[in-house]
């Protein structure tokens, strides 16, 4: 008899620990089986497996239960390394979430402990074999037009009974391979010979011995070739080759630049059907292919020996996952970097404050590229829109942006506009002098809630009746302000009907390949004008975008979230580098109420580290990240009462943490569920961790509470 021992499927932290089961033969670490679990049929991962003399009996009695069988071995061979089983221990551990979840986060779907297995995609084709056969006429020619491994379905479409003979009579087998997907072919071209700055920044990442370097590197400064150039001497000493992008900038730009310098490049990211994924993963695991590029996830592919990896605009948010498990990408990256002894390259025009502080402290190695390949920054101006309003002007597009576009048009140029409205709901300002309606308690800017016609405070959770006049200059004309993608394709419409514009937003880009499409129009100048939300703000780099226009810039500003000034700052920064990229200068138009905020200041400046200083001052001062670390615990539950319930149970665990812990916060109800979020401060993250874990322990080994949810360090807050 041997004792199994496996993770069952279940996304509950309470069975988050190996349960034991008995199987007649040994079975090898991380193969999948079947067994039954709480009186059901469960996918679970074998995690160790030793033999025992006992009898059946005697086990039984040894663990004072009847220990069950395992019923059925799913897979010949282990689907996961034992690097990746640490890994996902070790994710677990720091985003305290269950274990098995984090496995079937790092795997494609074919190799989850799902409930319903479903195997990678098969595909039938032909073998011809050799022999004399008695062939008729008509069998000979459709015999001779197969050729060897030839899709029996494409076979068929000759003849179905005359296939169906020649696999009788022996002439023909058939066999299940699995399904592959083919990459298309692009031409090859030539690695540019870097500058100095690039070469001096390629050479210091190859000679250091530190781990982690951060390449602050303006938009447009080159930092993609460095990274092809980087990953070609990498591949030449026979290592992998990781290079990481944001979700939305895996355009076909980006794909088209990587495969034009390699050969069996492999992409993983969201637009792939789960065979793609699984293909693409069984790829990398069988040495197939040594670069990668992709998204968050790409992050856990089974690398064997890797010699970088590089992440691209690392300060993005959408390397951090924000369901469970809540993970950075960035942390995951350095991790393996120290199990493989490679290197991590951080690269990103506005760092974020966590890797530049490192890096000024000499942790990572910092190497900048201060100017542009084309040695010409865009010219940054903005428009005072409360100033802008008192003439009557629009607030939408006003007359200044639409004399550029027009300038731009009449010379042939593309235009880019970008409106900055993603999560925010409108806040109310005022027309005559511009004053935001604010918090009395909070110091931050008001939400209009339309379904309860009032203004709230996402900090406190106070509410105010909307006011008939404005309070600091008693005014009446209070506008709500906040318009979408659509209202702005609309008036540009209207002023320039000659103009083809195209729109890229979720609604827009809802079906695989319209997001590709749209881009593939702007770049070969079928579209005159590309508006757009934070979508179209990375990664572009087209040449006759001459100019870019960011609608309600500092909407983001007007957010409460600790984090909002960085973000918005990173938008405009990023937006404002899609202009002028090839010889003409480009212009950038940003258009806010908020002009004298210093992340808008810093932008017309392109000063990072003027952004920095003061951002950094603030963050100390009340104690946010990069000076702490934060722990949100979120719960949910559609029934009030028990939420309440667990609410307090929650507190009076929490009331013995030596963290500083915030006011529940009543979050809006999302599918008919209630939600409160508990946020948590401290500094020394490995002990929040401990505590953290001891606290869910107590939580959920009490029955019928609440359910729970808890993110590390999240970037923002809801
Ligand atoms: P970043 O990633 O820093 O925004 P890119 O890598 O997109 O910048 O480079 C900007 C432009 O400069 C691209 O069109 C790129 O092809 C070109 N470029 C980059 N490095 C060189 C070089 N060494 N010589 C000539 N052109 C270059
Ligand atoms: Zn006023
Ligand atoms: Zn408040």
């Amino acid at each position: 008899m041997y004792l199994i021992e496996v993770y069952v499927t279940n996304s509950s932290l309470n069975v988050n620990r190996p349960f034991t089961y008995v199987y007649d033969k040994p079975l090898a670490k991380y193969v999948r089986v079947k067994a039954f679990f709480n009186r059901s049929q469960n996918i679970a991962i074998v995690v160790s497996c030793r033999s025992t003399n006992q009898t059946r009996e005697e086990i039984d009695q040894t663990y004072g239960f009847s220990v069950q069988e395992i019923l059925e071995v799913v897979d010949e061979e282990p689907v996961i390394s034992e690097e990746i089983f640490e890994l996902a221990s070790w994710l677990s551990k720091t985003t305290i979430s269950p274990f098995i979840g984090c496995l079937n986060a790092m795997l494609p779907k074919a190799l989850k402990t799902s409930k319903s297995l479903k195997g990678p995609k098969m595909i039938r084709k032909l073998h011809k074999n050799e022999g004399d056969f008695a062939f008729t006429k008509r069998q000979r020619e459709i015999y001779d037009l197969i050729d060897e491994g030839m899709i029996a379905a494409e076979a068929r479409k000759m003849s179905v009974s005359v296939i169906g003979k020649l696999i009788a009579v022996g002439a023909l087998t058939e066999y299940e391979e699995e399904a592959q997907y083919e990459n298309t072919d692009v031409e090859r071209k030539a690695f540019k010979t870097l500058t100095d700055e690039q070469q001096n920044a390629y050479d210091k990442i190859i000679s250091t011995d530190q781990i982690v370097s951060l390449l602050f590197g303006v938009t447009g400064s080159g930092k993609t070739e460095v990274y092809l150039h980087l990953a070609d001497h990498f591949l030449k000493q026979q290592k992998e080759v990781l290079i990481m992008v944001p979700e939305i900038s895996l355009t076909p730009q980006m794909i088209e630049r990587v495969k034009e310098r390699f050969n069996d490049v492999i992409f993983y990211h969201s637009e792939l059907s789960d065979q793609e994924r699984y293909e693409q993963y069984r790829r990398v695991k069988e040495g197939e292919a040594r670069i990668v590029v992709g998204t968050r996830s790409s992050v856990f592919l089974p690398f064997h020996d890797l010699g970088i990896i590089i992440i691209d605009e690392e300060h993005d948010s959408s390397y951090k996952q924000d369901n469970v498990p809540c993970y950075h990408a960035r942390n995951v990256a350095i991790r393996r970097a120290i199990t493989h002894h490679a290197k991590v390259l951080l690269a990103s025009a506005t760092p974020s404050l966590d890797s530049y502080s490192r890096a000024l402290k000499k942790e990572y190695q910092l190497l900048e590229l201060k100017n542009r390949i084309n040695l010409n920054l865009p010219e940054i101006s903005v428009i005072d829109l409360t100033k802008q309003i008192k003439k009557k002007d629009s607030y939408i597009i006003s007359e200044p942006l639409k004399e550029a576009i027009s300038e731009t048009l009449y010379n042939n140029k593309q235009v880019i506009i970008l409106l900055n409205r993603r999560g925010y709901s409108p806040i109310i300002k005022c027309a005559e002098c511009g004053t935001t309606l604010m918090c009395q308690d909070c110091d931050t800017p008001l939400n209009y809630h339309k379904d309860e016609n009032v203004l709230k405070c996402h900090q406190c959770s106070r509410t105010y009746r909307i006011p008939k006049n404005c309070p600091s200059c008693g005014s009446g004309k209070l506008i709500y302000y906040g318009f979408g993608t659509k209202r702005v394709e609309e008036e540009l419409q209207n002023m320039f009907p000659k103009a083809h514009i195209d729109r890229m937003d979720r609604d827009s880009v809802n079906h695989k390949g319209a997001h590709a499409k749209i881009l593939k129009a702007f770049e070969k100048h079928q579209t005159d004008i590309l508006i757009g939300t934070q979508m179209i703000a990375k990664g572009l780099d087209y040449p006759d975008v001459t100019l870019v226009g960011i609608l309600n810039a500092d909407a983001g500003l007007m957010h409460q979230d600790y984090n909002s000034a960085k973000m918005t700052f990173d938008l405009l920064m990023q937006a404002s580098g899609r202009s002028g990229r090839a010889d003409s200068t480009g212009r950038v138009i940003i258009q806010a109420f908020n002009v004298d905020h210093y992340a808008i200041k810093a932008v017309i400046s392109h000063d990072y580290n003027y952004f920095y200083n003061i951002e950094m001052n603030y963050r100390q001062k009340t104690g946010y990240p990069p000076y702490s670390h934060l722990m949100e615990i979120i719960l949910s539950d559609m029934n009030e009462r028990r939420l309440q319930d667990s609410l307090d149970y929650l507190g009076r665990l929490t009331d013995t943490l030596s963290y500083k812990v915030y006011r529940p916060y009543r979050l809006p109800k999302q599918q008919k569920l209630a939600r409160y979020r508990i946020l948590i401060m401290g500094k020394n993250l490995r002990n929040m961790l401990d505590e953290m874990q001891k606290i869910i322990d107590g939580y959920i080994s009490e029955k019928n509470l609440s359910h729970i949810k808890i993110d590390i360090d999240p970037l923002y807050l809801e």
